[in-house]
């Protein structure tokens, strides 16, 4: 096994991290995002050795390339992804379902885990590999001199809970989640307080999102009181996130030519995007050798990437809009970065120290000015790898009824799935009209309905015999009301409030 390295997208010198590093630190103190040095390359014959493993198996191959055995042993590696994906419902882990066979329509369920959306796929992983860093640092050490550290994040509703439930009774890791009082709906926060372990804090403050966004980033920026508590965060510029996504493009893929019985197919895949790590995830693993035709970005109205792939250029909107999709709501995608490295790598750049620089003056652009035009080399390189589509609320609402009434199960989709089917049945028209065959797409479902209740409710209220407690919503989130919950209130936004409230819970 070579050894696998990291480096900053930002750097213009000759960098060389280790996997934990690049785990461990998050973001670069440059400020930009880990790539590995190389992406590792498929034996020509990976398809008929991999076709048929367990999504473990996959899991444990992909992630093995990128993870020298020098870091993490090959038991302990298997440790770690059994751990992680044994808390999923499905036995498959992340299965695909037909939604339209007629016109090669099928969905990949990535919704299967404890919080029941996608970020769990890699968050159920991050969690584990903390705890396996950290008490491998903290090994025989006496109590007083162990490293532990201190997850502090801000939440609008959707990912706070893949974080709780990730890091849930973690050794020397404690996790603290801030979301404002009464702005996030009753399941979500549900999720949050009803998960009692010692080392998880959910935070009810007084304010909107952005005061709690606001306070997660003075906290960080507190050099004093981050040292003595070792704050961390495990957002999804983290590189293994990024990783832990590349098993379910795999799997999809063999699940899909087993089904098909035939590997003569052009597979393409479409992805909800907002951050860009879900879909970038799909870009490692086609780079790799899985022959993926195409991977579609599929927004909603804040549509900085669809605009990007449609004019090189890449300008931030002045104010994020609020959609049905809120995982998607974002101004700047953080880990596109990354997918401009690469670019700026194959296509202008003769060294990855260069790329490095290149990289600098398009984000110090984008700082100046609110964006950059990038070479028409570059975004030609992008359109051969990428698509992309915006969708709006009203076409997200139309998609959920649209599925629901023609799919023979009455498959009900988030609204965040409803953007990548809709971007789906648009290609499909496209095929049609060009006369193209041969097309299956797989579409990536990142969330389950039931968490979205008022924007799928709103869609289907008015179907005879619909009903979201009968058709929607599983018993284990029903139940959840049931529970004993915690919370911490914090009275007013203000810092100093929550570091006493994260002082007092530490000690
Ligand atoms: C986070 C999230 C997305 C967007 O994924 P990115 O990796 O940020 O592109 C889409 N849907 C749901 C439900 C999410 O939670």
């Amino acid at each position: 096994m070579s050894s696998q390295t990291y480096r900053s997208t930002r750097a213009s010198e000759p960098q060389s991290f280790t996997f934990e590093q690049a785990v461990l630190k998050g973001l670069a103190s440059d400020g930009g995002l880990f790539v590995p040095s190389v992406i590792p390359q498929l034996e020509p014959d990976f398809l008929s050795k991999w076709k048929d493993l367990s999504f473990q198996e996959l899991a444990f191959n992909v992630l093995r390339l990128y993870i020298s055995s020098s870091e993490i042993p090959d038991e302990d590696l298997k440790q770690l992804v059994e751990k992680s994906y044994s808390t999923f419902r499905h036995d498959e882990v992340t299965p695909i379902n037909t939604i339209d066979e007629k016109n090669g329509l099928y969905l990949l369920e990535l919704f299967h885990g404890p919080t029941y959306a996608f970020k769990d796929v890699a968050l159920q992983f991050v969690g584990n590999l903390f705890e396996y860093f950290l008490s491998r640092k903290n090994e025989g050490k006496p109590e007083e001199e162990k490293d532990i550290l201190t997850v502090v994040g801000a939440t609008s509703g959707d990912t706070g809970s893949a974080a709780i439930y990730g890091l849930r009774g973690k050794k020397d890791v404690s996790v603290f989640i801030l979301y404002p009082t009464g702005r996030i709906s009753p399941i979500q926060e549900l999720q949050m307080a009803t998960v009692l372990d010692d080392n998880v804090h959910t935070l009810s403050v007084k304010g909107t999102f952005d005061d709690c966004q606001d306070i997660v980033k003075q906290i960080f920026g507190d050099e004093e009181f981050n040292k003595k508590y070792h704050i961390g965060a495990v957002n999804s510029i983290n590189w293994a996130r990024i990783l832990a996504q590349q098993t379910y493009y795999f799997y999809a893929y063999f699940q899909l030519i087993k089904q098909l019985g035939s590997s003569d197919v052009k597979v393409r895949f479409t992805v909800p995007s907002g951050n860009f790590g879900d879909i970038l995830a799909g870009y490692y693993a086609k780079e790799m050798g899985l022959p993926v035709d195409k991977l579609i970005i599929a927004t909603n109205e804040n549509d900085i990437l669809d605009r990007f792939l449609r004019s090189g250029k890449y300008q931030k909107d002045a104010d994020v809009k609020a959609t049905l999709a809120p995982a998607m709501d974002i101004l700047i995608s953080s880990n596109f970065e990354r997918l401009l490295w690469y670019l700026a790598r194959n296509n202008l750049a003769s060294s990855d120290e260069e790329a490095g620089k290149t990289i600098n003056e398009w984000f110090a652009e984008l700082k100046s000015t609110g964006g950059f035009q990038v070479p028409s080399s570059v975004i030609d390189a992008a359109r051969k790898d990428f698509g992309s589509e915006r969708v709006d609320d009203s076409q997200i609402k139309e998609t959920i009824k649209r599925v629901y009434s023609e799919n023979p199960n009455k498959y009900v989709l988030d609204p965040h799935s409803a953007v990548g089917v809709e971007t789906c049945y648009r290609a499909i028209g496209e095929d049609k009209a060009a006369g193209v065959q041969g097309v299956k797409y797989v579409s990536l479902s990142t969330a389950h309905p039931a968490k979205f209740a008022d924007a799928v409710n709103d869609a289907l209220g008015s179907f005879e015999g619909y009903s979201f407690d009968k058709d929607v919503l599983p018993d284990e989130l029903k139940a959840l009301s049931n529970k004993e919950m915690k919370r911490i209130f914090v009275e007013k936004a203000d810092v100093e409030l929550v570091k006493q409230a994260i002082v007092k819970e530490l000690s």
